[in-house]
């Protein structure tokens, strides 16, 4: 079980364009979100600072949705975690599918990744989760746990760690997991965390669901004991439905 802070979490991808960034952030001013629960929403790196400047920040915080797994340098086409907290932005998603499997960081990546962004000042939305083969075949308990492993290597101060669990077959399919399929999960890695790193950082854990999350199937979730919150993708591009789930709190 846990005693953490509901977290939302809002991943445009590599999704808008200024237009459409302009009516989500003007769609999600219009909104009203609860006091004590944070959301945070993750534009495209060059959406960052007319989104700081024009979304209603009492409300919502920033994220990116990568960074660099060192400091600045010579790496031409990255930004690093240093640049995010000089900017002010304190979020960023790492460790995310779409980047395991499209741009190849393996779960040591995302460990370095994690430890430095942490030790740069940021807080981080670390993402885990299996496959459909790996969870039919039986071994998404070992998955689960590699991918784990790597984290618990690298992190030595879970406390602006969130954990966000997203079963890949669920990512953008529209196959949401259900309440109690999320829960077997979530409760296996609070066990996990429990034995790890101790009782204390556990409950304290966020540990947010993530896979075609909706405005009609977060509140069903959000009942689950071990469901802290969630990270939205598509969902989170539509002002009214990411304002519905950011309202959705167990
Ligand atoms: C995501 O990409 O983090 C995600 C959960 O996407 P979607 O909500 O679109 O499945």
């Amino acid at each position: 079980s846990s005693s953490a802070k509901f977290f939302v979490g809002g991943n445009w991808k590599a999704n808008g364009s200024t237009a459409s960034v302009a009516k989500l952030v003007d769609e999600l001013n219009a909104g009203t979100i609860p006091r004590g629960i944070d959301v945070v929403v993750s534009p495209p790196f060059i959406y960052i600072d007319y989104v700081m400047q024009h979304l209603d920040r009492a409300k919502y915080q920033l994220a990116a949705q990568n960074a660099w797994i060192g400091g600045n340098g010579a790496f031409t086409g990255e930004v690093t975690a240093e640049q995010l907290t000089d900017f002010g932005v304190p979020w960023v998603i790492l460790g995310h599918s779409e980047r395991r499997s499209l741009c190849g960081e393996s779960n040591e990546v995302v460990g370095k990744k994690t430890a430095h962004a942490l030790a740069a000042g940021l807080g981080v939305i670390a993402c885990i989760g299996e496959t459909l083969d790996q969870r039919n075949s039986g071994s998404m308990f070992k998955v689960l746990d590699a991918q784990m492993d790597a984290l618990v290597a690298e992190v030595k101060d879970w406390s602006k760690v969130v954990l966000a669990y997203e079963p890949v077959w669920a990512i953008g399919t529209g196959v949401v997991a259900t309440p109690e399929q999320a829960q077997e999960v979530h409760a296996y890695l609070r066990q996990y965390c429990t034995k790890k790193l101790g009782a204390a950082v556990a409950d304290k854990l966020r540990i947010i669901y993530g896979g075609s999350v909706s405005d009609t199937n977060c509140k069903d979730l959000s009942k689950q004991e071990d469901i802290d919150g969630f990270l939205v993708g598509g969902a989170s591009l539509k002002g009214p439905a990411f304002v519905t789930i950011c309202n959705a709190a167990g």
